[in-house]
C-alpha cells in the first residue's frame, strides 16, 4: 500500500540516495506508517510519516512527510507507544508544513 513514489527520496541533510536497507517500518497500523531511516553516509537520522488522507474528497490519497530526528528506533517505538499519533496530527503536521 505504500507507494514507491513517496519513498524515493533523498537524504534531508547530504542529499545523497537513501540506503532503504537501513530503513525500518516501526509503526503499521491504521493506514499509518513510521518508516525510520538512517543515513548511511552522514548518520542523520529521520522518520517518514505515510498516513492516509482523513479528508474525505481525498480517500485513499496517502501523504507522507519526513522529520529529523536523533532518536534511535526503540525510542520511537516507546514514543509512539506512549502517545500513539493519530492520522489527524500527522494531517496537520503535514498541511502546516505545505503552508510555508
Ligand atoms: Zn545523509
Amino acid at each position: 500500500m505504500l507507494d514507491k513514489t513517496l519513498l524515493q527520496t533523498k537524504c534531508p541533510v547530504c542529499r545523497r540516495e537513501k540506503q532503504w536497507r537501513q530503513s525500518k517500518i516501526i509503526v503499521g497500523q491504521n493506514g499509518l506508517f513510521v518508516v525510520y531511516h538512517k543515513c548511511a553516509f552522514c548518520s542523520s537520522a529521520s522518520l517518514m510519516i505515510v498516513s492516509k488522507s482523513a479528508r474525505a474528497e481525498e480517500e485513499g490519497r496517502l501523504v507522507a512527510m519526513e522529520v529529523l530526528t536523533d532518536l534511535e528506533p526503540q525510542e520511537v517505538q516507546s514514543s509512539l507507544e506512549k502517545a500513539p499519533l493519530k492520522a489527524d496530527d500527522i494531517l496537520d503536521i503535514y498541511q502546516e508544513t505545505q503552508e510555508k
